[in-house]
């Protein structure tokens, strides 16, 4: 068995929890008095000092005050659904609930009623802490799960603090700024030794197939990757500033941002949302120098006419993760900003939910020699390239990218069959993803092996959109695949239906355009059908029954071509 290793020696990882980690063993006194985040639109900071007692007295809140006022008893081991954009409440209710020895399962703020019910019923959530406005959805939901308004009272808090005065909503439910300041956790719960093995966090992942499932991420995942993303990073100074956009509810966002403030003191400007324009002015404003992305924000900077019109000249660092960036991307962006005076290195990491996720890294000496390339293997972390699930990969071949090590996942939630799927009874983890690693140690990922599509970073799992689509009562069969936008820098959903009747030419045009539009009301905008909805005779399937995507793919590449 070839298994690859990392050139960077291990670094020793703690058995504790992520609290006690980032608030005790790497917290630095000294530095308590700096900013950790920022909120952008208002400049309101939050020292770390100040996050470390407003984190404790959430998890007093959460554990103390909130069943007083009537909320249900929440206890450590319970899980707690936090469902909003990117505010300044974020970290003190996402540690506010570790501290609390709460699990936090993350929503994405886009969701509908529907994909909100099956996180919700999926996770075992008992309460949830809603941005207001975000209210109606969560009162829907419950209203779906058959909850009477005094029962959806109960397991709802409103996230209010510091949320914008404009933000408007109505009703009388117990709120965040109802159960913070009036008690202190003096001690956070402990996850020492193999209770670091619990698990802290539960985003949602398709995985290779199927619906979202509950990822459980362990403290002793998110101490780790802390750890050793923290060791082949490149070097920060007291000066550094982070721009955080990505969202805190997927993984990359809730561990990347939330840890620089304290693994590397610097301090993380908070944005709702991604806006080319805000982007450069706040840029501008905070003299940042460090901004992590994904591949639609490079394009963005490549085009946007916003780059010419606010100071970019601190910008350092760009760095994107959650889809492929692809060589030219770099290219444009780095000669883009050339032109308005700033040097910046633009880089690429790769990971998953599943693996808390930074698995690789490209440094700062390669992003030029290596571009394309996701970087090299992080420490403590082993790596395969397997062929049909048994062999190695040739030398310098592609295969299947296996991973094993410390920060990778528990398991899928309540499913042991997922489970077994992804990972062998030797602890390997199978990404889905098809690399080469090139005789340096740099790998490529050029292909994905699994269902899942992704626009502009997030997560589209075919599964459930067919799903959703054969809810329509004239659709008797459907499949949904990936298309590959350059102009858009990420790929499009795009479906596949049979129609009961067989409809053809302009009536099917016709059904395709209202299928688009009834999709619409019933996922959350990054799962539209934007690549496009075509009406087939028959889906092709293989001998067992199984969707053939790649000749779907194919497919849809030449009728692009003419559409
Ligand atoms: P998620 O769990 O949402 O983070 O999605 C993980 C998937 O995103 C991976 O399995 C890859 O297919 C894709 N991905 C993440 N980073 C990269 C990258 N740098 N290049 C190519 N694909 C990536």
């Amino acid at each position: 068995m070839k298994i690859y290793t990392s050139h960077v020696p291990p670094v020793h990882i703690p058995d504790e929890s992520i609290f006690t980690h980032l608030f005790g063993t790497r917290f630095n006194e000294a530095q308590a008095s700096r900013p950790a985040f920022i909120d952008a639109e208002t400049g309101f900071a939050v020292t770390r000092g100040e996050l470390k007692e407003l984190a404790l007295s959430c998890a007093w809140g959460l554990r103390e005050e909130f069943a007083k006022l009537g909320g249900v008893q929440l206890s450590r081991g319970d899980t707690l659904m936090i469902f909003s954009p990117n505010t300044i409440a974020w970290p003190v209710m996402l540690f506010g609930a570790v501290a609390a020895g709460i699990r936090a399962t993350l929503a994405n703020s886009a969701y509908t009623p529907r994909e909100v019910e099956h996180q919700w019923n999926d996770s075992g959530a008992k309460v949830v802490l809603v941005h207001p406005a975000l209210l109606p959805v969560v009162l829907e939901t419950f209203k779906g799960l058959g909850l009477s308004p005094a029962q959806a009272k109960q397991r709802i808090i409103v996230a209010d603090w510091k949320v914008s005065p404009e933000t408007k909503w109505s009703g009388d439910f117990i709120r965040l700024t109802d159960i913070l300041g009036k008690g202190i956790f003096r001690v956070e719960e402990k996850f020492a030794g193999e209770l670091s093995n619990e698990t802290a966090y539960l985003c949602y992942s398709s995985g290779t197939t199927g619906k979202p499932k509950g990822v459980e991420t362990t403290h002793k995942n998110i101490v780790s990757v802390v750890d050793i993303v923290d060791s082949f990073f490149t070097p920060t100074t007291s000066q550094d500033v982070m721009l955080g956009v990505l969202p805190f509810y997927h993984i990359y966002g809730a561990v990347k941002l939330l840890q620089f403030p304290f693994a590397r003191e610097l301090p993380v400007v908070i944005m709702t949302r991604f806006d080319p324009v805000e982007f450069c002015r706040n840029i501008e404003k905070y003299k940042v120098t460090f901004a992590l992305i994904v591949p639609p924000i490079c394009l963005a900077m490549a085009h946007h006419p916003a780059v010419t019109k606010f100071n970019m000249t601190t910008l350092k660092f760009l760095f994107s993760g959650a889809a492929p960036l692809s060589g030219p991307l770099v290219n444009a962006v780095r000669k883009k900003l050339a032109t308005v005076g700033a040097d910046v290195y633009v880089n690429q990491g790769y990971g998953l939910t599943e693996t808390s996720p930074t698995t690789h890294l490209l440094s700062l000496e390669y992003s030029l020699s290596k571009v394309g390339s996701v970087g090299q293997l992080l420490p403590n972390l082993e790596a395969r390239l397997v062929v049909d699930d048994v062999k190695d990969a040739k030398e310098g071949d592609s295969g299947e990218l296996w991973l094993r090590g410390p920060s990778i996942m528990k398991g899928y939630l309540n499913n042991v069959t997922a489970t077994e799927n992804a990972i062998t009874p030797d602890r390997w983890f199978k990404t889905g993803d098809i690399a080469i690693r090139d005789k340096e140690g740099f790998y490529y990922i050029v292909d994905r092996r699994k269902e899942l599509i992704k626009y502009k970073g997030f997560q589209v799992p075919p599964a459930e959109l067919e799903a959703v689509l054969l809810q329509h009562p004239a659709i008797v069969d459907a499949a949904v695949i990936g298309i590959d936008s350059e102009r858009e820098a990420t790929e499009l959903p795009r479906a596949y239906i049979v129609h009961a009747k067989g409809v053809k030419g302009e009536e099917a045009k016709k059904f395709a355009k209202e299928v688009k539009t009834w999709v619409q009301k019933r996922v959350a905008k990054h799962k539209y059908l934007r690549g496009g909805v075509v009406v087939v005779g028959a889906i092709p399937k293989s001998a067992a029954g199984k969707i053939l995507r790649r000749e779907l793919k194919e497919q849809a590449k030449k009728e692009i071509l003419t559409e």
